[in-house]
């Protein structure tokens, strides 16, 4: 598992995001929350970003853009 931190900031704990290098491998860019809060997930060939929040409080948790 190989990962490299970015400038980008989770939005909850302020942390540096990082990005997931196996995931690249598979096409998608994936930065995350190194205490997991936040993922963000950018699917060049679908043209497609999708972001997830979780909280404490699993009625939170949600995933932007997979059916709006
Ligand atoms: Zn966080």
């Amino acid at each position: 598992m190989k990962k490299i931190r970015i400038r980008e900031k989770c939005p909850i704990c302020q942390l540096s995001l990082e990005i997931d290098l196996n995931e690249v491998n598979k096409h998608i860019i994936v930065k995350e929350c190194p205490a997991k809060h936040y993922k963000k997930e950018n699917h060049p060939l679908l043209g497609t970003t999708f972001e997830y929040y979780k909280d404490n409080d699993k009625s939170n948790e949600r995933g932007v853009g997979l059916d709006a």
